[in-house]
């Protein structure tokens, strides 16, 4: 299995940063944006989910863990759980409209971006950020196992402070049932 191109991590960072909502319809209000979003995914827009859904959508695609949504909220004085904001991320993902990225045993982030995409992983701060989806091709997989298809290949590119800059490839294959 080879994974090509591996380009710049800052193209991929400024691409990243490159993000269109809500700044590119400043006509729009974000808050109303916020309460549209989670309505049109069957979400009642709680005191809670529109506390967390302001900090998550309203500052363009961002990848947060648990424990810094936690952080936020407690800084925007929204007093809420650590539980309430597992919780919330849990029903946000189920509702499309985050997706999870797992980077390293059970750490977690969550994605507002969910589109098709890869990821760099950056070990030494722990930051994530986004590779464009065109940006990388996979050749060799293997054959799914009989009554399965491959539904999404993610890679995340593990990046470490080093001289020579090693780059570790991982990648994750999601298999799921033939439709
Ligand atoms: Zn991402």
């Amino acid at each position: 299995m080879s994974v090509l191109p591996v380009k710049d991590p800052s193209q991929a960072r400024a691409a990243a940063e490159q993000i269109p909502w809500p700044q590119k319809s400043p006509a729009s209000c974000p808050i109303s944006a916020v309460k549209t979003r989670l309505r049109n995914a069957g979400l009642r827009p709680t005191r809670q989910r529109m506390a967390l859904g302001w900090l998550l959508f309203a500052k363009g695609d961002r990848h947060v863990s648990a424990e810094m949504l936690y952080e936020e909220a407690l800084r925007a004085r929204e007093p809420l759980s650590l539980a309430t904001v597992y919780n919330t991320l849990r029903q946000f993902s189920e509702a499309g409209l985050l997706r999870q990225v797992s980077v390293s045993g059970p750490k977690t982030f969550f994605d507002t971006n969910v589109s098709e995409h890869h990821h760099f992983y950056n070990e030494d701060d722990e930051t994530v950020v986004d590779i464009p989806g065109s940006e990388i091709q996979v050749s060799g997989l293997p054959v799914a196992p009989e009554g399965m298809m491959i539904s999404s290949v993610e890679v995340i590119v593990r990046l470490r402070n080093a001289d020579g800059a090693e780059v570790e490839a991982r990648v994750a294959t999601g298999a799921g049932h033939h439709a």
